[in-house]
């Protein structure tokens, strides 16, 4: 399992090429340093010449710059992206997720679409807001995760500390494979527990050991303060935490933790390896009628993201597809389940951050984007084979609800046009009132609004505004009494809204009186969330 020697590498399956994937996403809170360490990464496995230029698998060039550019003509940072690239045999897709946490739900979706994640943690704010809520999302999932404790170039909370703070907040067992020598000023490298060495903060080997016992043979160790600390601490961290332990780490129940610093390059390439080689490869895709597993023969992908505008030169819509099942190619006809329509998929992508290259073969694990013009939206199953629906994917209930107000009555239908585009894409949702047939947006973030009217009015060309109509709630109601439903519908006629899916929407004034409803009608059920499909 050494970096340093390819002769050494492991030996990879390849009869199975699903085998070789590795598809994951780094969740962290802002300015944990998930930009940097993304760089380090790319680099690191010879993705980008170095940290701060992004080359396209197809050999175009662009710089960060330009990257950056985009993402701010495109007003703010918040559509994910993927990149793709190659590291010791393996195929590596990272999924990024955006940062903010008005986008939380695309982000949740994006989660949806890997086997892993890197949690990235600045080892002197310990786990933060947004760190919480993105661990929280992989829980759901069981997804694996493997803790970064960044910036140990600097001062910041002790190992132990943090060690305890993760695993009382996250309720997460740690196994540590990487331990500082020092922080801040004393930072003097780190001891690798899976090679069994010690290096320099440049990655430099200064003492290999079977025992951790043996290093007290090392003359230059034992006359430095800082590593005795170290090496006690780590004995201490030995003896209170679970040694590592594969199928635990893929359940989602243990997480290896390296302690590095993205900025310098320290502990990357371990991290790379860590991934490399005890990533899990494609999983089983939740599914009903059941599981997809990514040996079945016929393909199977979902969509997980749409995005428009992803290149000004190609003025089209993006829809993210994780494949499940299957071995892709190019041209193939896929069902579209929740239409019922077929497609050919003649121009499937790949891509590394801005850049694409057309798709000509993929396995499970891949992401391909397919250009289409509002045929596929987030939820969407493809298949090949039997009729299959990917769980998991939900819209959430909206905490923002809008009526959408337009200054210029000729364009109604351009409104509808761009509103409906719009939710399928995931930007927003839309309610249409059952009384009235106004148009209703729900969001859960703010931001998410001003997003909205800037694309409808650039985009679209139609100037529109949003006022409030007392709503601050909206559940799904559903109930297994189908003139319950009926009943409580009409009861509640004022109050009632359908999704772009005629699904029957409550919207209530506020938490109390969504509370009284529930408490009226034992019979219904109010849903916070809802599939897509
Ligand atoms: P993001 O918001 O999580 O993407 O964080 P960035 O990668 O943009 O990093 C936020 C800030 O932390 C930037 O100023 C980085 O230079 C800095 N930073 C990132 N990693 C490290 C590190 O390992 N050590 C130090 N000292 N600073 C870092």
């Amino acid at each position: 399992m050494s970096l340093s020697n390819a002769a050494e590498a492991p030996v990879r399956p390849v009869s199975e090429p699903f085998r070789l994937r590795r598809t994951f996403a780094i969740i962290s809170h802002p300015d944990a340093g998930k930009t940097t360490l993304t760089e380090r990464l790319l680099a690191a496995a010879g993705a980008i010449q170095s940290a701060g230029a992004v080359r396209g698998k197809a050999g175009q060039r662009s710089t960060r710059s330009d990257w950056m550019e985009m993402e701010q003509q495109r007003g703010i940072s918040i559509t994910s992206s993927v990149m793709t690239f190659d590291y010791d045999g393996l195929t590596l897709n990272l999924l990024d997720t955006p940062g903010h946490s008005d986008f939380s739900e695309d982000t949740y979706r994006t989660l949806t679409a890997v086997d892993a994640a890197i949690m990235v943690i600045d080892a002197a704010k310990g786990i933060e807001a947004q760190t919480l809520k993105l661990f929280e999302v992989c829980r759901l999932r069981d997804i694996p995760i493997i803790t970064f404790i960044n910036k140990v170039d600097r001062e910041g909370h002790a190992p132990l500390e943090l060690i305890d703070e993760i695993q009382d907040k996250l309720a997460l067992d740690l196994t540590p494979v990487l331990w500082p020598i020092g922080q801040g000023v004393d930072f003097g490298g780190y001891i690798d527990l899976v090679e069994k060495r010690v290096l320099n903060p440049q990655g430099k080997i200064i003492a290999e050991f079977e025992q951790l016992e043996d290093l007290l043979d090392v003359e230059a160790l034992v006359d430095n303060p800082v590593f005795m600390t170290a090496l006690e601490t780590l004995e201490m961290a030995q003896a209170m935490l679970p040694g590592f332990d594969l199928p635990t780490f893929h359940a989602g129940h243990l997480s290896p933790v390296l302690f590095g610093s993205a900025l310098k390059g320290v502990s990357v390439a371990e991290l790379l390896r860590t991934l490399g080689d005890w990533g899990p490869e494609p999983r089983p895709q939740p599914a009903l009628p059941a599981p997809i597993a990514p040996s079945d023969k016929k393909v199977t992908g979902f969509v997980f993201k749409v995005q428009a505008n992803m290149d000004a030169n190609h003025r089209d819509r993006i829809a993210f597809v994780r494949l499940c099942s299957g071995k892709f190619e190019r041209g193939m006809r896929l069902k579209n389940v929740r239409s019922g329509k077929d497609m050919a998929v003649s121009n499937p992508m790949f891509f590394f951050g801005n850049n694409r290259e057309l798709a000509e073969e993929a396995v499970a694990g891949d992401i391909v984007g397919i250009p289409n013009h509002g045929t596929l939206s987030v939820g969407d199953t493809l298949t090949e084979g039997a009729n299959v629906n990917v769980t998991g994917i939900p819209n959430f209930a909206p905490e923002i609800i809008r009526r959408v107000r337009l200054t210029d009555h000729m364009k109604s239908k351009q409104m509808a046009k761009a509103l409906t585009d719009l939710s399928e894409e995931g930007v927003t949702q839309v309610f249409r009132r059952m009384v009235g047939a106004d148009w209703i947006v729900g969001v859960v973030g703010q931001l998410q609004l001003e997003v909205l009217s800037a694309r409808v009015a650039k985009e679209y060309g139609v100037p529109i505004s949003f006022e409030s109509i007392g709503f601050e709630v909206a559940r799904w109601v559903e109930s297994d009494d189908a003139d319950e439903l009926k009943r409580f519908i009409a009861a509640q006629k004022m109050n009632m809204a359908e999704d772009r899916n005629e699904a029957p929407v409550f919207l209530a004034q506020n938490a109390w009186w969504a509370d009284r409803a529930k408490q009226d009608w034992p019979k219904i059920r109010f849903l916070t969330t809802k599939e897509r499909h």
